[in-house]
């Protein structure tokens, strides 16, 4: 039963005094890095060490160095070798200013000690530069791909995430009654999060949404309240077996009841449950709640049940496990009795973990709706029982 009064003050996480979030992984968009090479040094540096070793030095050959190079850049396999490439095309024009016999255009043996000691700099440069470990910029080469495939792909990654049960309406086909259960279909996993309070509403709403129980890989509750597990009895009634996870301090009765029928997972720490679906695991001390993470290519969502801990605590846990913008939060913010001002702390939380839409609904409280539609504009969602969104 949902029966708890909302903790006063409401759970916020500490962020200015929690320990640093996981850093956001940046795309690495490096620039190909040159290195300085000052002419002076360049001409020193060859001039001396020729000057030392010209006595050994056999007539230089334009065209095996343009072969160093070109193995250089093969075994390589990267850019760095394509400055060597470049200065033993300088060097062959250069060298060709000082060629003794016209007659013999093509890469003639140069025995002038000017152009040794020009062909000396460069070798040692150029192989300087291909053994530097260079900051490849290059993607790995793809084919163009079809269109088809192009399409294909994006389905493949697409996430569709329905509300398949809650007290308020969106789609008039779907039931209402007070209770929270949600649907997410990543790639080839669909996930129940939460079952709502009653079996006939969940499997009357699964079916005017065209959703076979069948196809129901897992089912993660959020926490032990009836209006959050309350249609798991009927939907294992209906013959499937999905496992099912739970928060470690679910009551043992109910452990013991539904481990006999299938397989229940406990979940204390954070947990893949299926490709890019996360459950947090546990959050919060009083009343223990998970969420659930969702990746999708527009960012990270978060799913909580009633966030009896906090949504902002819930969202901060979230953030924790895996890397990314959140770019919805939704479900159950369970702010009731929230007051104006600690509405506001913690949208300015949500804000300060870039949460960037929200869609509030279950046991988040009328007033505390029209708050977050004040606050967050066209980016505030009225989520309800049958609203969908897919991201991709
Ligand atoms: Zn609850
Ligand atoms: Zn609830």
């Amino acid at each position: 039963m949902e029966a708890e009064a909302p903790p006063h003050p409401v759970p916020r996480p500490s962020l200015s005094h929690s320990p640093p979030l996981p850093a956001i992984q940046q795309s690495s968009n490096s620039k190909f890095p040159r290195p300085h090479l000052p002419r002076n040094l360049v001409g020193s540096f060859g001039g001396s060490l020729v000057d030392s070793l010209r006595p050994a030095l056999p007539p230089f050959d334009v065209s095996a160095s343009w072969r160093i190079a070109s193995a250089i850049s093969s075994i390589n396999g990267h850019d760095g070798a394509w400055p060597s490439i470049i200065l033993i095309s300088t060097l062959n024009i250069e060298c060709s200013m000082f060629n003794p016999n016209p007659a013999i255009p093509q890469f003639p043996p140069l025995p002038r000690p000017k152009c040794r000691a020009m062909g000396l700099t460069y070798l040692v440069i150029f192989l300087s530069l291909g053994a530097m470990p260079w900051e490849t910029n290059a993607a790995p080469k793809q084919e163009p791909s079809q269109s088809t495939d192009s399409m294909t792909n994006s389905e493949e990654r697409a996430v569709k995430i329905t509300v398949a049960y809650d007290n308020y309406e969106c789609n008039p086909s779907l039931q209402t009654a007070w209770g929270f259960a949600c649907l997410i279909q990543a790639g080839h996993s669909t996930v129940l999060f939460d079952t709502g309070g009653d079996g006939p509403t969940l499997l009357g709403n699964l079916e005017a949404l065209g959703v076979d129980p069948k196809t129901i890989d897992a089912v993660v509750l959020s926490h032990p309240h009836h209006d959050h597990v309350g249609g798991l009895r009927s939907l294992l009634e209906t013959g499937v077996r999905p496992p099912v996870y739970v928060p470690t301090e679910f009551p043992a009765e109910f452990k013991r009841e539904i481990g006999l029928i299938t397989m229940l997972e406990e979940v204390e720490r954070p947990l893949e449950i299926a490709p890019g679906i996360h459950a947090t695991g546990r959050v919060g001390t009083g009343i223990v709640e998970q969420a659930l993470v969702v990746a999708t290519p527009e960012g990270n969502v978060v799913i909580t049940g009633c966030a009896h801990p906090g949504v902002s605590n819930m969202v901060y846990a979230a953030r924790r496990i895996i890397e990314g913008e959140v770019t919805l939060v939704m479900g159950g913010f369970h702010l009731r009795s929230a007051s104006d001002a600690q509405l506001r702390a913690i949208i300015h939380d949500l804000e300060a973990m870039g949460v960037q839409r929200v869609a509030p609904c279950h046991c988040t409280g009328d007033h505390a709706r029209s708050f977050f539609a004040q606050a967050y504009g066209t980016n505030y969602i009225a989520a309800g029982a049958g609203w969908s969104i897919t991201l991709h």
